[in-house]
C-alpha cells in the first residue's frame, strides 16, 4: 500500500512513538510524508520515506493531489485540535479529497491503531 504519514507539531512525538510501535509493519509498505514529519520518523527509526514539502508549505495540497491521482491508498494523519494551523484550508481540502475518493485516513492514534490491524493481515 501507498500510506501518507502527516502529523501536526504538537502530535509529531505521537506520530514516532507510533511509527516506532510498528515499524515492522510499515517497513512492507511504500510510504509517502509531508517533511519534517518525514524527516523525524526518518532519522528516529530505518524506515526509508518518500518527503512531500512541509505542511504549511504546500505539502499537504501535494498529497492531496496525490489522493486526487490514485496514488495513495491510506492517510495516517495526526491532527492537533486545539491549536490554530496556517495551512488549515489544505488540511481541510486533504480531508475532504479523502472523502471524495474513499480514502481511509485516521487522524487519531485509535483510529491509526485499527488500521495496523488490518496492515498486518
Ligand atoms: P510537516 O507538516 O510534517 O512538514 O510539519 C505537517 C502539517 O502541519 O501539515
Amino acid at each position: 500500500m501507498n500510506i501518507a504519514l502527516i502529523a501536526h507539531d504538537k502530535k509529531k512525538d505521537d506520530m514516532v512513538a507510533f511509527i516506532k510501535r510498528h515499524e515492522a509493519v510499515f517497513a512492507r509498505h511504500t510510504l509517502y510524508a509531508t517533511g519534517t514529519t518525514g524527516s523525524l520518523l526518518m532519522q528516529e527509526t530505518a524506515l526509508k520515506i518518500k518527503l512531500k514539502k512541509s505542511g504549511p508549505l504546500g505539502g499537504d495540497q501535494e498529497i492531496g493531489s496525490m489522493v486526487a491521482n490514485g496514488h495513495i491508498d491510506m492517510i495516517i494523519f495526526f491532527r492537533d485540535p486545539l491549536t490554530a494551523q496556517p495551512h488549515e484550508p489544505d488540511v481541510s481540502a486533504l480531508l475532504r479529497l479523502s472523502d471524495v475518493y474513499k480514502v481511509p485516513l485516521a487522524t487519531h492514534e485509535q483510529t491509526a491503531e485499527l488500521f495496523v490491524k488490518v496492515l498486518t493481515k
